[in-house]
């Protein structure tokens, strides 16, 4: 008898567990220092939370959820997504209590039984923030900034694109899905069999179909944006003018609609285009009603998901040699002693994220040289006995073979912005 991990859950392994940990563990310094806090919540659920909030006629509820009885015939579903048992935390120990604007993050697996293939697994993992307390567009606009600047400069993945849109409230919502409705009812004959039942049940989906002739109706449908009330297009252009000041790049996208209900508002995607038709690596949007909806108050609310083994598939298609080391050399005792205390102002300024290696042997300058080789250091910072009584020092760029001296005061600045931090 042979056992095997279950059809689309997969183990992970070294070496690629310490790009998992990696990633957890900048994410966490970054988000925290927007002022997130951790929550952990079960990944087991009362199953009406999910079919109430994420809306009983998605794709998710009805055909990808595990969902069970357990001995006592009640039925379980193990988390899907992570917003609705969040909220559900929130509603049930009145975190409102904690901060009238709460800024929650979580790391943890999800589960779809979707079909497995190429970066989609059935218990997969999210990084994820929710922003409960909030009904302005600058919330939305530092959700978005930071999900952005976390991606490209703390995980460092180029070529991602962010794609946005708003569904407006709850009202507007709702004029847009009868106007659609009809227009999609004249065009019925071209839409796949899943859309002829979307009409129905799930109009807005129709939108994102990715089969050819409904992508050729949907390109002709009317603009959501179109039927946004005053306050709500107000609200859309104030958060495009605030991301386009913030240098944020977005592109808006009048078809991104999502495929859970609870989202009103602000919408968004995140893909990258070497991952092919999976191409997205995260996606968020607003929920003003969730809260009401699960019996807590009303109160507006953002956040987002990234998907792990997205960005990981994707951090691997880019070709990167960046070394993150840096090698503190030093002549003499009293330079060992200033090395120890440079290499640990360097750990500090850089939030962990260099390795700093000094020598622990009382190693020859020669072979303190060839150790920095061997460790695969970007740069060695020299000290010396002549240097240091001038308060010099000297940093050098190995791939570069070049030698920049500097004053001492300024090293540990200069090796920040010389490692690109
Ligand atoms: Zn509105
Ligand atoms: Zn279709």
């Amino acid at each position: 008898m042979k056992y095997k991990s279950i059809r689309g859950m997969e183990d992970i392994l070294p070496p690629d567990i310490y790009i998992w940990r990696d990633l957890e563990k900048k994410a966490r310094i970054d988000l925290e220092s927007y002022g997130y806090v951790e929550i952990r919540t079960p990944v087991i659920e009362d199953t009406s939370i999910f079919v109430r909030s994420i809306g009983e006629d998605t794709d998710i509820v009805t055909k990808e959820m595990y969902t069970f009885k357990d001995k006592k015939g009640r039925s379980l579903t193990l988390r899907p997504e992570g917003t609705a048992p969040i909220v559900r935390a929130y509603i049930e120990h009145s975190l409102d209590k904690i901060s009238p604007e709460l800024k929650l993050y979580y790391i943890g697996p999800m589960f779809r039984s979707e079909r497995p293939q190429k970066g989609r697994s059935r218990q997969f993992h999210q990084i994820g923030v929710e922003v409960i307390g909030s009904n302005s567009y600058l919330a939305d606009a530092e959700v978005i900034m930071q999900m952005s600047n976390m991606l490209r400069y703390v995980f460092k993945l180029n070529g991602f694109k962010i794609k946005l849109n708003s569904l407006g409230c709850k009202k507007d919502k709702e004029k847009f899905s009868d106007k659609l409705r009809k227009y999609l009812k004249e065009e019925e004959s071209m839409l796949c069999q899943d859309c002829k039942t979307r009409i129905k049940k799930n109009v807005l989906r129709v939108l994102d179909c990715k089969k050819e002739s409904c992508v050729q109706v949907a390109r002709n449908a009317p603009n959501i944006l179109e039927s946004l009330c005053l306050p709500c297009e107000d609200n859309f252009k104030k958060l495009k003018t605030t991301l386009t000041n913030i240098k944020i790049k977005f592109e808006e996208t009048k078809n991104l609609v999502r495929g859970l209900d609870y989202y009103t508002g602000t919408v968004f995607e995140v893909t990258h285009p070497d991952l092919g038709a999976q191409d997205a690596i995260g996606a968020g949007g607003r929920y003003d009603n969730l809260t009401k909806d699960l019996g807590g108050p009303t109160i507006g609310a953002v956040g987002y998901a990234l998907g792990m083994e997205r960005i990981i598939m994707a951090l691997k298609k880019e070709p990167r040699k960046v070394s993150r080391v840096v090698y503190i050399a030093t002549i003499g005792d009293e330079a060992k002693i200033r090395g120890i205390q440079i290499a640990e102002k360097i750990r500090i300024k850089s939030n962990s994220c260099l390795t700093v290696l000094t020598d622990i042997k009382g190693a020859s300058l020669k072979s303190q040289m060839r150790s920095a080789d061997k460790n695969k250091a970007k740069l060695v910072v020299i000290l010396g006995q002549d240097e240091l009584k001038i308060s010099k020092a000297t940093i050098r760029d190995m791939a570069k073979q070049e030698q920049i001296p500097i004053k001492l005061d300024n090293v540990v600045e200069e090796v920040i912005k010389r490692m690109g931090l």
